[in-house]
C-alpha cells in the first residue's frame, strides 16, 4: 500500500526503498512475488508461526444509483494507477466524495493531474475525519470543498458513461431529534442541485 497507494508526493518511491532495505539489512528474509495461497504449505516448509498481514486494499463502491458507471473510480485503485503511470481518463471537473485522509490523496492527485477538483462532504469541516493540515493543503492548492453535501446519484450522460452527480444538501437535526451527543445529518430538498462533473 505504501508504494502503490499513498501518493508519490506525499511519500517518494527512495524512501520506500530506503525503508525496506534497512528492514532487509536487520536479517529479514523478503521473498518478494510470492503470494501465499495455502497456510499448510508454510507449515510444510518449517515455519511455526504464521502472522497474517496481507491489509486491507478493497474500497467500496457508494450504494448509490450510478456508482458502478464508467468513469467512477474507486480511491484505492485510482490512486495505485495514477502511482504506476497509468492515470484513468479523467473529465475536466473532478467530484470526490468524502473527506477522509484517502479523499484528500485522491483530491489532490487529481489536482496534479490539472483537473478541477471538487469534494463533496455530507457533513461539515468539523467532522471531517481528514487530517485539518491535509484540508488545508488540498485548499490551497485549488481543491473546493462542498461541505453538508451529498451526492445521491450518479447520472449516466446517456453513452454508458457519468455526466452529473445529483447533490442533496443537508443539515443538522437537532440534539433532541437525534439523541445525546450525536447530531445527524437530515436532507434538504432545497438544496437539492446537479453537479456537471
Ligand atoms: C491512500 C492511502 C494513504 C495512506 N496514508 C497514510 C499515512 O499518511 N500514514 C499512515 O500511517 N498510513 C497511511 N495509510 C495507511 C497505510 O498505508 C496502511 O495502514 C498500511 O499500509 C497497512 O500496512 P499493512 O502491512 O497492514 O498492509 P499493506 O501495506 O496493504 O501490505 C499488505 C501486503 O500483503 C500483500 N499480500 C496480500 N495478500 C497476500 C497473499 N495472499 N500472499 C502474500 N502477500 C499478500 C500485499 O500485496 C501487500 O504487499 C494510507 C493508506 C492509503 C490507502
Amino acid at each position: 500500500m505504501l508504494r502503490v497507494g499513498v501518493p508519490e508526493y506525499r511519500l517518494p518511491t527512495w524512501i520506500i526503498e530506503r525503508e525496506v532495505a534497512d528492514i532487509v539489512d536487520l536479517g529479514v528474509d523478503l521473498r518478494l512475488n510470492s503470494p501465499v495461497t495455502n497456510l499448510d504449505d508454510l507449515f510444510v516448509q518449517g515455519f511455526d508461526t504464521v502472522l497474517i498481514a496481507v491489509g486491507a486494499h478493497e474500497g467500496i463502491r457508494l450504494p448509490i444509483p450510478g456508482a458502478d458507471l464508467d468513469g467512477v473510480h474507486i480511491n484505492t485503485v485510482f490512486l495505485r494507477d495514477v502511482r504506476l503511470g497509468q492515470p484513468p481518463r479523467l473529465g475536466e471537473r473532478v467530484i470526490v466524495i468524502g473527506a477522509g485522509d484517502v479523499a484528500m490523496d485522491c483530491a489532490r492527485t487529481a489536482i496534479r493531474l490539472g483537473k478541477q477538483v471538487h469534494v463533496h462532504y455530507r457533513r461539515s469541516l468539523v467532522e471531517a475525519p481528514a487530517d485539518p493540515e491535509e484540508i488545508e493543503h488540498a485548499e490551497e492548492e485549488g481543491v473546493e470543498f462542498h461541505w453538508l453535501s451529498n451526492p445521491v446519484e450518479i447520472v449516466s450522460d446517456g453513452n454508458g458513461a457519468w455526466g452529473a452527480c445529483a447533490l442533496c444538501g443537508w443539515n443538522w437535526a437537532s440534539q433532541t431529534q437525534a439523541g445525546a451527543g450525536a447530531p445527524c445529518p437530515c436532507p434538504v430538498q432545497s438544496r437539492s442541485s446537479r453537479a456537471r462533473v
